[in-house]
C-alpha cells in the first residue's frame, strides 16, 4: 500500500478504498439460511475494475439490480480505516493479529499494517538526520461510547491501565488532552511494544458479525519534535521527499501540525528550511502523525446488539456520523467545521481540515451479505472527497 507512492497533491482529504479477499468466514454457513440463500449472500459483489475504481455490482434476488461504480484515489496510504466490522481496517493499519502479540509477530512483510510501515520509516529517516535532532513520542488513546481512555497510563507498580482523559481546546484554538501519557520511543519495536501494550487494553466486544469487533476508536498519536537552534542546523524530516521512495508524499503531509509562533505550517509545502522565517527565535517544531482504527460502521440491525452493546453502537453511530459531518463541512468549504460534536472529531481536529491532510482508507466486505455496508461506506467515502 505504501509503495507505488508517485500521486500528485490534490485535495487535503483522500480516500483510498480496499476490498478485502472473501474469507472462510464468508461463507460458512449460517443456521437460518438456506443453501440457495446460503450462496446468494457470499457471492463476490465488490470489485476493484482498476486502480481508482470500486464497481458494486449485484442481482439481489428479486430485487433491483445494482450496477454502480465509486472513484477513489489510487491505493497508496491511509491514515484513517473506516468501514464495517470486519472489512479489514485493523488488518490494513496493523496488519494480521495473532492473540497476545498485536502488532510483532508479523512474518510476511507485505502484509504489514500502515502503523508499523509509517514508524519504520519515520524511524529510517531520522537516522539519516543529525544524532539528536529528533525525538519520538508516542500516545495510544481510544474513544469509546464518547469518552477518551489513555491506554499509556500506567498504574503505582508500572502496569498500564485505561485512564479516562479528556479533550480541550487550548487558548490557541488547538486540541489537547490534558495529563494524556506520552512516552518517548527510539526504534520502531519499541514503539510497536507500547502500542501492543495499548492495545491489549482496547474494548473489544463479540456481535453477531464478528468475534474480535473493536467498539472503539483507536487513536495513535506519534509526536515528532525536530530540533531548531538556527536556520542553517534546522534539518526538518518531511522535507526529505527524495530521499523516501518507500514512502509517498502523502504521507509527509499527513504530518499535520507545525507549530510556529501559533501558526500552523504545512510541512510538505517546506520545500527549504528557509520558508520558516525567523527560525532562530525556534527551539523545537513539533509534528503530529495521527494513525486512526475506527470502530466498525455497520447499522445496529445488522449486528442484532441489545443493551451495552446497543448503547456502544449508538455511540459509535454518533462519532462515525460527526465525523461525516466534518469532511462535509470541509468538503463544502464551509466557515464552521462541527469539530466539537464528538470528542473523536475534537480529538483529531488538528489532522484534519486546515492546512492538515487526512487519508481515509474505506475498507469494504466484497461479498453481497455486507452490500449494505459496503454501499454505506463507499458512500461516506464519496461524501468526503
Ligand atoms: P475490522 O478491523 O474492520 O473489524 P479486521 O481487520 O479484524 O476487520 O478483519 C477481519 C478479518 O478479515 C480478520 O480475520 C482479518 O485477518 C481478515 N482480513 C481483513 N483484511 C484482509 C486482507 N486484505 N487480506 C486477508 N485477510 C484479511
Ligand atoms: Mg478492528
Amino acid at each position: 500500500i505504501l509503495h507505488n507512492s508517485l500521486v500528485e497533491l490534490r485535495g487535503n482529504i483522500r480516500v483510498h478504498c480496499r476490498i478485502r479477499p472473501l474469507l472462510p468466514f464468508d461463507t460458512a454457513s449460517g443456521h437460518s439460511v438456506s443453501q440457495d440463500r446460503h450462496r446468494k449472500l457470499s457471492e463476490k459483489v465488490a470489485h476493484a475494475t482498476d486502480d481508482e475504481t470500486v464497481l458494486v455490482k449485484c442481482n439481489r434476488p428479486g430485487h433491483t439490480l445494482i450496477n454502480k461504480t465509486f472513484q477513489f484515489d489510487r491505493y497508496n496510504v491511509c491514515i484513517m480505516a473506516y468501514g464495517q466490522t470486519g472489512s479489514g481496517k485493523t488488518y490494513t493499519m496493523l496488519g494480521p493479529q495473532s492473540e497476545d502479540d498485536v502488532t510483532l509477530s508479523i512474518e510476511d512483510e507485505l502484509e504489514l499494517g500502515i502503523i508499523p510501515r509509517a514508524t519504520e520509516e519515520v524511524f529510517r529517516l531520522i537516522s539519516e538526520k543529525p544524532p539528536g535532532s529528533h525525538w519520538v513520542e508516542v500516545s495510544v488513546v481510544e474513544v469509546y461510547n464518547n469518552e477518551i481512555f489513555d491506554l499509556l497510563a500506567k498504574d503505582s507498580c508500572g502496569r498500564v491501565f485505561g485512564v479516562k482523559r479528556d479533550v480541550v481546546t487550548t487558548k490557541e484554538g488547538k486540541s489537547d488532552v490534558p495529563l494524556l501519557t506520552y512516552e518517548t520511543v527510539e526504534n520502531a519495536v519499541e514503539f510497536l511494544q507500547l502500542v501492543d501494550k495499548g492495545l491489549q487494553l482496547r474494548v473489544k466486544h463479540p456481535t453477531l458479525v464478528h468475534a474480535h469487533s473493536s467498539r472503539s476508536h483507536l487513536v495513535v498519536t506519534l509526536t515528532i519534535t525536530t530540533k531548531a537552534v538556527s536556520a542553517d542546523s534546522f534539518a526538518p524530516l518531511w522535507t526529505d521527499e527524495e530521499s523516501s521512495p518507500r514512502l509517498s508524499k502523502e504521507l509527509f503531509c499527513t504530518f499535520p501540525q507545525q507549530v510556529k509562533d501559533d501558526k500552523l505550517l504545512f510541512p510538505s509545502r517546506a520545500s527549504s528550511p528557509a520558508q520558516f522565517e525567523s527560525t532562530e527565535k525556534l527551539k523545537h517544531i513539533k509534528t503530529k502523525l495521527q494513525l486512526v482504527d475506527l470502530a466498525g460502521s455497520e447499522c445496529v440491525g445488522m449486528s442484532g446488539v441489545t443493551g451495552v452493546a446497543l448503547r456502544e453502537t449508538s455511540f459509535i453511530n454518533r462519532s462515525l456520523s460527526a465525523l461525516s459531518d466534518v469532511l462535509g463541512a470541509i468538503a463544502e468549504q464551509r466557515s464552521h467545521i462541527p469539530y466539537r460534536n464528538s470528542k473523536l472529531t475534537h480529538l483529531l481536529q488538528d489532522s484534519i481540515g486546515g492546512n492538515a491532510k487526512l487519508l481515509v482508507m474505506l475498507c469494504v466486505s466484497p461479498c453481497q451479505k455486507y452490500l449494505a455496508e459496503s454501499l454505506q461506506s463507499l458512500g461516506f467515502g464519496t461524501r468526503a472527497r
